[in-house]
């Protein structure tokens, strides 16, 4: 066995990296390393997520990163389901609009998504996220969920994605008007996340002897 406090994470998106970094930061027992300088070919990671469900694309992000780096690793898949849009974009939601010239890939999915939702008569959507995380052949997974609604401006520019129009359940801001303490008090991947050590926990997995 490799005793180690290390963790892959399974991303090549940065804003995920850190939101991961500091809920993890709760559990000093494990340390979260980026999987982008440990791949020969990072892109790859990429390519692996293509199914149509959360749970298969982190599982396949966790197995490659875990089969390449020998880590155990960590994936994630999330996304915005949108209710009247039957659930839409889901596990689309990092591509949903088609690339625009002056525009971030986040601006143009936030302006395609607003433009559906103008004669819609609901605005609830909830964010979900699924994590994989692998070791020496255990599997474990995990989800969670952030209820919420959505609004028709864009407001605040703290996290990313579709944040500046999520107004969580209980809450008059949206996600980018809140600080990162604040949003991975609540957010879907922070519920994973502390669902996933508590299952680690009770599977006695121990990474490294203190
Ligand atoms: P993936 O999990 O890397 O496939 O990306 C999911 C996509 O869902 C992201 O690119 C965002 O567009 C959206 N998303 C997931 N989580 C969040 C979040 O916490 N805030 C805003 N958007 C999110």
């Amino acid at each position: 066995m490799r005793l180690t406090r290390k963790i892959v994470l399974a991303t090549l998106n940065r804003h995920k990296f850190d939101e991961f970094t500091a809920i993890l930061s709760a559990y000093p027992e494990y340390e979260l390393l980026p999987a982008a300088p440990l791949l020969r070919n990072a892109d790859k990671l990429k390519h692996v997520e293509n199914h149509d469900n959360y749970l298969a694309n982190a599982l396949s992000k966790a197995r490659h990163v875990n089969w390449a780096t020998h880590y155990p690793s960590l994936a994630d898949d999330s996304g915005l389901e949108v209710e009247a849009l039957g659930g839409k974009p889901g596990v689309r939601s990092q591509r949903f609009a088609a690339p625009v010239e002056g525009l971030t890939q986040d601006q143009a999915n936030t302006a395609y998504l607003l433009s559906q939702l103008k004669k819609a008569s609901s605005r609830a959507a909830r964010f979900v996220c699924t994590l994989a995380f692998i070791v020496e052949g255990i599997e474990l997974h995990s989800t969670g969920i952030l209820e919420g609604t959505l609004i028709s401006e864009p407001r605040g520019s703290q996290g990313f994605g579709y944040d500046p129009i999520f107004v969580p359940k209980d809450s008059n801001r949206t996600l980018a008007e809140m600080t990162d303490q604040e949003k991975n008090a609540i957010s879907h991947r922070a519920q994973a996340l502390h669902r996933l050590v508590e299952q680690i926990k009770n599977h006695g997995i121990v990474l490294a002897k203190p």
